[in-house]
């Protein structure tokens, strides 16, 4: 039979929903998605240039694990500039998706039974990760409006606690953690030796507050963070699958032997082309987000038009993270039977808080444009009327 590591391993919520909602498409059923996590725009032309241009040049073969030097140091200026994190080159390492590279980390980092700090709600494929690196995930439960605090991190260590992960903005709720509070959580992190694997991946995404990178608050967390980024979501390349991050040198060198027994490298193509993202991407992404910025002060205003509904406004990302607590217990108990019901009697596909360990609520993604989302925020309504 298959291992056990497989046996009890689940496979991506989000991802499967996606799915799901698009074979219903295939079917012939329109549905309104807003269960994936990703924009809903094609990659910057001049991103796809830089990838013909690769093809063209025949940049075909093999690269170092680690991922080419030149994308590397555009890595590190980028952290530089918009981080104020100090890397070297030889301090990055680039994956096939932040995915992959948290992955990396965590067999890395983690051992049998180290115990992982996760702030929840929580994007789910972490748990799995750790789980498959042996470690144990200790969920550290956040009330509405989901912002971890040092005082949480601090009541859930033990003498066994190995790495606290971050992710900042977050997801599923677009929380921010601030300054202030990052800088006690970086003296509980030092205080106790910890690991910080801080997944960034949203940075760019910010509509209220401003990103701080732990590693940015002093020297002493830096030499204990690796800093997670990758260029799916701010440069709407998804299916490109380049991730990055950027720490300790003996941790970057340990990952990228692992990375070379497991995937030899990063797609040589993609990397060129997540080398124009940094490069000359930055004009698009913006005009991408001026346009989260307007669907999501739609749905201010459309979602708090359904009272039995209740969110706090994200603060970054791009998704609504909606409590049912008011809805639930009449007609359906569960947010997933909800959102089931929601996808057959009205065709609007959305997560149900479990896939983000955190039952009762769902998750709205905005990447879809606004004319699409009234017609969804009117079916929600009518179905929350209809159910309550
Ligand atoms: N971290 C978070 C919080 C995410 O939401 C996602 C994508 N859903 C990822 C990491 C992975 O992104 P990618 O592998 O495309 O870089």
């Amino acid at each position: 039979m298959f291992a056990k590591r497989i046996i009890g391993l689940l496979p991506s919520p989000t991802m499967m929903l996606d799915q799901r909602a698009k074979e219903l498409r295939r079917q012939g059923i329109e549905i309104i998605n807003l269960s994936a996590g990703e924009p809903d725009y094609d990659t910057p032309t001049s991103i796809k240039e830089a990838a013909i241009h690769a093809i063209e040049a025949g940049f075909t073969h093999y690269t170092q694990p680690e991922g080419i030097f030149e994308l590397r140091e555009a890595i590190a200026h980028k952290f530089k500039k918009d981080n104020n994190i100090s890397y070297d080159p030889s301090q990055i390492i680039v994956g096939a998706g932040s995915k992959q590279i948290l992955y990396s980390a965590f067999q890395v980092l983690c051992d049998k039974n180290d115990e992982v700090l996760v702030p929840t709600p929580v994007y789910s494929s972490y748990i799995e990760q750790i789980k498959l690196a042996e470690g144990k995930p200790v969920c550290i439960k956040l009330k509405s409006p989901f912002k971890l605090t040092a005082a949480d991190v601090e009541r859930a260590i033990t003498p066994k606690t190995k790495i606290l992960l971050l992710n900042t903005p977050a997801s599923p709720t677009g929380a921010i953690i601030e300054k202030a509070e990052l800088q006690k959580i970086a003296k509980l992190v030092i205080k106790h030796d910890l690991w910080v694997i801080s997944d960034e991946i949203y940075e760019k995404i910010i509509y209220t507050g401003k990103h701080i990178s732990i590693a940015a608050i002093n020297k002493l967390v830096k030499e204990k963070t690796l800093t997670v980024n990758g260029v799916s979501k701010a440069f709407a390349m998804t299916g490109w699958r380049i991730g990055y991050a950027g720490g300790p040198k003996n941790v970057i060198r340990a990952m990228t032997t692992l990375q070379s027994q497991m995937t030899s490298n990063a797609n040589s193509i993609a990397q060129m082309a997540a080398l124009g993202s940094l490069k000359s991407g930055k004009g698009t992404r913006e005009a991408m987000n001026n346009s989260y910025i307007k669907r999501r002060t739609f749905l201010l205003d459309a979602l708090a038009d359904i009272p039995q509904l209740s969110f706090v406004a994200p603060e970054g990302a791009f998704y609504f993270f909606v409590s049912l607590e008011k809805v639930l217990g009449r007609k359906y108990k569960t947010a997933p039977e909800w959102c089931e019901a929601l996808l057959k009697e009205e065709k609007v596909a959305v997560v149900p808080g479990e896939a983000f360990l955190y039952p009762n609520y769902f998750r709205l993604s905005f990447t879809k444009p606004t004319v699409t989302l009234v017609e969804a925020v009117k079916r929600i309504k009518r179905f929350v009327e209809k159910n309550s």
